[in-house]
């Protein structure tokens, strides 16, 4: 188990003295890794509660380059970091925050073809893309990997939120029994409610280092549904569906 220096057991003092955590759970963060698919609305706020949280290693993946119109909900960027990839500016302001962790800013696409090459060496995937056939990618991969999925997607006021495990619940996949619906390529960007992609990135953090460190009941087979115009929280059961197929019986 890694040690945590006299350093470290400052930085981390709240973790520590909470019983559930305490050096144990310290340490398994420590030695975790994690990667992160997109550094935007929802991989901002993923990443600095990750990064804050002391997980050891943490890989983040986007192509893309930081805009001014970004700005609005992805709080890990900033004015000055304007024209920078993404993943660089998310890995300058992780370590601003935490310089004892580890962290791979990867400025790539995650595509079918370097999917598997890019998660090999991290033990939990965490969503924080906006589309569906990458979400499909990730969830194919964790499903090969006997990896858990941590889920998020935001639309205007609306989130959810799901942890897919298929050696202990249903997958992504599973969600949709019959065709899963399709991007629309070209389509106009979405409006999002500022605080929207932090409320929902929190959640996933949450059961990201609830995973690594054992504690609470993650959201494994449930799906999070969360409204900010009515601020409502619900959570619906999902069902492993025996024919999906990724994770069914006849895949
Ligand atoms: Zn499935």
């Amino acid at each position: 188990m890694e040690s945590l220096s006299e350093h470290e057991k400052t930085r981390y003092a709240r973790h520590l003295i909470l019983p559930e955590i305490g050096l144990e759970g310290q340490q398994k963060l420590k030695a975790a890794s994690v990667l992160v698919v997109g550094a935007g609305g929802l991989g901002s706020t993923i990443c600095m509660f990750l990064a804050a949280s002391g997980v050891g290693r943490i890989g983040v993946i986007d192509a893309d380059t930081v805009d001014l119109s970004n700005l609005q909900r992805q709080v890990i960027h900033t004015t000055p970091r304007l024209g920078m990839p993404k993943a660089e500016s998310a890995r300058e302001q992780m370590l601003a925050i935490n310089p004892e962790i580890e962290v791979a800013a990867i400025t790539q696409r995650f595509t079918a073809e370097n999917a598997h090459a890019l998660a090999e060496g991290y033990q939990i995937f965490v969503d924080g893309t906006d589309n569906f056939a990458t979400r499909l990618l990730i969830n194919d991969l964790a499903v090969q990997t006997q990896r858990p999925f941590v889920y998020g997607a935001i639309y205007h006021f609306e989130g959810q939120a799901s942890v897919f495990d298929a050696s202990r619940g249903p997958c992504y996949r599973c969600l949709f029994p019959g065709q899963p619906p399709r991007d629309e390529a070209g389509a106009p960007p979405n409006g999002i409610f500022t605080p929207l992609p932090g409320t929902i990135a929190t959640l996933e953090a949450s059961e990201t280092i609830k995973l690594i460190t054992g504690v609470g009941e993650p959201l494994i087979g449930r799906l999070l549904l969360y409204n900010a115009l009515e601020m409502t929280f619900e959570t619906i059961h999902l069902q492993k569906q025996p024919n999906c197929p990724v994770c069914g019986q006849h895949k």
